[in-house]
């Protein structure tokens, strides 16, 4: 395969976003629909509220029939759940509480504690006792009106909408006992490496534990995703074929390890072998630079370096916003945000350079400060576990002295999306 020059971070993105559509859509209760991306729009098949009701707990009134200082008979008695359609005789008010269905005739509600009860003032009198009003209402106080939220048969969530809490309140309210939701990517991991063994076997002597794998699992399902761990397989060129092409029966198929240039790195003529297309190979980027990735038919493969630091931080830069437009989302993006170097940095200029560090708020100048969290090797992991995110030292730019202002680029649950890719 030729080498084409590495490609800048973010026409990579570009180059992958482009070629990624969301998969098709699914139909999910309700009760499980958190997290999920709305395939459809969805209509309320309600007016909400669906009565006029009352705010507070207190007096359905007729306006007219009430100033400061008048007392009436409390007639009817009106909880939240009371039949709606009821009546107010003239000259009385009813007892009303919160959501309860204002009856026909009422046209304010007084709160209790504007009243005096026979026991005292703010207590409730009950039916066929008088209640003396402090205040003179205005028309239509306190009271929520039938579809002023929501008219029946509008838009209360547009597609591509992610349903969280309120959403699903929304959907529920208005009659949705499931929505249709994009599907979830299935993605499958295949680990590469004769060197490698599974967590049970750690220890075992001159061979290194597969943690890329259950970190990259840890990620898919953060990211919504189904994770599918595939058996490790060795550097043998006819084992690395058979695993991708079952590893391409997912939506997505991450792989780690064997892209680069060693010499039983097999990984890319596996693809090839297996129909994929490789739309690059390669990234100007530190930790990460052997970085693949391709696509068969709507299949995407990404192919990660297996360095530590490189795999996770090609899962964040690259798989996760491909995951997110697969599942729906149109914020495919992390949003980054400036800060203050807290000590220089040196790097070289041919590449971006990604370097993990902490975030903290200055307290005197209300600026963020990002400090490095130790060595920067693609193999040290320990620096990523304490990260907020990577700053970025753009390709072009070689030294950078304490205090000068840097993109930061937060991960795992520092994470807002946005749209742009940059
Ligand atoms: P490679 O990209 O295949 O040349 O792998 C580079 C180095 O990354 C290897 O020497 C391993 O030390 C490490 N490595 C590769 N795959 C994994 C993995 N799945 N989990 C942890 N470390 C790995
Ligand atoms: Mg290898």
């Amino acid at each position: 395969m030729p080498a084409t020059p590495p490609i800048p971070v973010v026409e990579a993105q570009r180059r992958i976003v482009e070629r990624i559509e969301p998969l098709d859509a699914e139909r999910v209760p309700i009760t499980r629909a958190w997290g999920r991306v709305l395939a459809a729009a969805v209509s309320s098949e309600l007016d909400l509220p669906p009565w006029d009701n009352s705010a507070m707990d207190g007096y359905a009134v007729r306006t007219g029939e009430v100033r400061s200082g008048s007392s009436l008979p409390v007639v009817l008695d009106l909880p939240a759940g009371a039949r709606s359609g009821q009546s107010l005789p003239a000259g009385s008010v009813a007892r009303i509480m919160t959501g309860a269905p204002l009856p026909i005739g009422a046209d304010a509600v007084i709160p209790v504690e504007a009243s005096t009860g026979p026991t005292g003032p703010g207590v409730f009198a009950d039916p066929g006792e008088e209640v003396r009003f402090d205040v003179a209402p205005q028309s239509g106080a306190n009271i929520r009106c039938r579809g002023e939220d929501v008219g029946r048969d509008t838009v209360v969530l547009e597609r591509g909408v992610e349903c969280g809490g309120p959403q699903i309140a929304m959907a529920a309210s208005t009659g949705h006992a499931s929505v249709d939701v994009f599907r979830r990517p299935e993605v499958a991991i295949v680990s590469t490496g004769d060197e490698l063994v599974e967590v049970e076997a750690a220890g075992t002597e001159d061979r290194i534990v597969n943690g890329n794998a259950y970190g990259l699992a840890a990620k898919i399902e953060q990211a919504g995703c189904v994770a599918r761990m595939l058996p490790i397989v060795p550097d043998d060129r006819s084992v690395t074929n058979s695993a991708i092409a079952d590893a391409l029966t997912s939506d997505a198929v991450v792989t780690i390890g064997g892209v680069s240039v060693g010499g039983r790195d097999y990984v890319r003529d596996a693809l090839v072998a297996s129909g994929v297309e490789i739309v690059f190979w390669r990234v100007a980027l530190r930790p990460g630079g052997p970085f693949a990735f391709g696509t068969a038919g709507k299949r995407s493969v990404f192919a990660l370096p297996g360095n530590p630091v490189s795999a996770l931080v090609t899962f964040d830069l690259f798989v996760l916003p491909a995951l997110r437009k697969m599942s729906g989302h149109t914020r495919c993006f992390p949003r980054r945000q400036r800060a203050r170097l807290a000590e220089p940095v040196s790097t070289r200029s041919d590449k971006a350079y990604y370097l993990r560090c902490r975030l903290e708020l200055d307290a005197a100048s209300k600026e963020w400060r990002a400090s490095i969290t130790g060595p920067q090797g693609s193999g040290v992991l320990s620096s990523l576990v304490g990260a907020d995110g990577m700053v970025i030292v753009p390709q072009g730019v070689d030294d950078l002295p304490a205090g000068a202002w840097v993109e930061f680029l937060p991960i795992n649950d520092r994470v807002t999306w946005q749209e742009a890719v940059a």
